[in-house]
């Protein structure tokens, strides 16, 4: 691919860590368990670089975990990380927007949000007009949610 997102080499990666030889099998033996921005630049097992915004998936079968920049997890995996990141970069610009349905499952899941956050979530999404405590709650969620995702590079 002439973009830098080298499938051939995720392919084969991704391959390696998985049971199935079959690549449309092997996909579905990964899940996305974090997100993540790294402080500095990484380069994707497709070998593009730079990335910045980490997924790092997990292979129930094999046990095996990694990280995929996101635009490869998306294109190649098909999980929709790319719509959990823009909810962070709404929610970061403007703490009165509310995340999207992607990023209410993922952090519901991650237990980042409350069962009870989790159903006022679904019930104010799509809302503009909240009552101030209806918009504290809101907040509240964003602020869990923005610091839930680590920032890397220390390690
Ligand atoms: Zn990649």
């Amino acid at each position: 691919m002439s973009d830098g997102y080298n499938f051939q080499q995720l392919k084969a990666a991704i391959l390696a860590l998985s049971r199935a030889t079959d690549w449309e099998v092997a996909k579905k033996e990964w899940r996305l368990v974090e997100i993540s921005e790294a402080d500095e630049p990484e380069t994707c097992l497709c070998g593009h670089f730079p990335i910045i915004e980490l997924c790092s998936i997990s292979n129930a079968t094999t046990g095996k975990s990694v990280d995929v920049g996101n635009v490869c997890v998306k294109r190649f995996l098909g999980f929709r990380s790319d719509l959990i990141f823009q909810s962070l970069k709404r929610v970061r610009a403007d703490l009165d927007r509310a995340i999207g349905p992607d990023a209410t499952a993922f952090f519901h899941e991650r237990q980042v949000i409350t069962d009870w956050e989790y159903q006022f979530q679904q019930s104010t999404l799509r809302k503009r007009n909240l009552s101030e405590r209806q918009l504290a709650t809101r907040r509240s969620i964003n602020r869990k949610v923005i610091a839930a995702v680590r920032r890397r590079g220390l390690s």
